[in-house]
């Protein structure tokens, strides 16, 4: 068997308190909502859970929780799924919670406290863990500061994979660290600060960048590498229950297959089943499949 390769996922976690609403309320407006549903979430913990249970790595995740009943349902999800949660930090803070309303067409509106994740700092013992690593995944719930280091402390020849989410602006600095983007569309053509289609922001972002994945819903995704022809990876038609999650899973087991050595197009293929199977369930971290449903959904 080969190795399960090494994948730390430096990033937030949030518990995701989500109502049925009839309608967005207005400003000034309370309206009466359904029942109060909760659930684990976070780009960074969706991710690494994704990681580990879907992509089969060793999977660390760094980041920072409270002292609430949220972190230890956090805690929880990500150790089932088999995530190390040795170097996860505690403060005294609220643990990130991010406050849901969904219209009845599907339509969210998100407020997130980011609460502990904007506390997330890193330790020699979180640098040590990251120079044992094939690849670093990170996003954009935590400080700038915190991916930066995260960069820094890779150890030669490892992958720094940015999924730059949500999408705001980067500095020279960061552009320069990663080695791997990872977007959606609307995150590229942002990035690239001018809209196109997939294959020409890939060219666009190329110039800043050795590699880039962009995801394209039901459609899958573009693998666009330097001095290589971009190429698309088609979706796989599934009835779609909720999407909720998709990029991340996607995210997470595209890192897992890199660390276990498959090439970039190989490990979107397996990303894109994982994320395909993980929108035909409800829930973020909940909808994630094991290894050995995505082998058998991807054969
Ligand atoms: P989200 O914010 O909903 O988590 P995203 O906008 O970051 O997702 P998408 O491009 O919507 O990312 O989806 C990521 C990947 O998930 C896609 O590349 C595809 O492999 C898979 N996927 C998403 N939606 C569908 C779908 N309806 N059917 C099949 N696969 C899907």
């Amino acid at each position: 068997m080969s190795a399960p390769g090494r994948v730390v996922v430096v990033g937030s976690a949030n518990v995701d308190l989500v109502v049925d609403v009839p309608r967005p309320p207005g400003p000034g407006e309370t309206i009466l909502g359904g029942e109060l549903r909760r659930s684990t979430g976070g780009k960074g913990a969706n991710q690494a859970v994704a990681a580990a249970l879907a992509g089969g790595a060793d999977t660390t995740f760094v980041g920072t929780l409270g002292h609430d009943e949220a972190a230890s349902l956090l805690l929880a999800s990500l150790e089932r799924a088999g995530v190390r949660t040795d170097l996860v930090e505690r403060v005294d803070a609220a643990t990130g919670t991010a406050l849901i309303t969904v219209s009845p067409g599907g339509e969210n509106s998100i407020v997130v406290a980011p609460g502990a994740n904007a506390r997330v700092r890193l330790t020699p013992g979180h640098e040590e863990r990251i120079a044992s690593a094939e690849v670093v995944l990170a996003q954009l719930e935590i400080p700038l500061d915190v991916v930066r280091a995260a960069a820094a402390a890779r150890r030669p020849g490892a992958l720094l994979a940015l999924n730059a989410a949500p999408s705001r602006d980067l500095p020279s600095d960061v552009w320069a660290a990663i080695d791997l983007l990872l977007v959606n569309e609307h995150e590229a053509a942002e990035l690239a600060g001018t809209p196109g289609d997939a294959e020409a922001l890939a060219r666009t972002l190329l110039a800043r960048v050795p590699a880039v994945v962009i995801t394209l819903g039901g459609d899958g995704c573009l693998v666009a590498e330097r001095d290589r022809a971009p190429m698309r990876v088609p979706g796989t038609p599934v009835r779609a229950v909720d999407t909720t999650g998709a990029g991340d899973t996607f995210c997470g087991v595209l890192c897992a297959a890199l660390a276990r050595g498959l090439t970039l197009p190989g490990a979107a293929r397996l990303a894109g089943a994982a994320a395909a199977l993980a929108v035909t369930r409800p829930g973020a971290q909940a909808a994630v499949p094991t290894a050995e449903e995505v082998a058998a959904f991807a054969a």
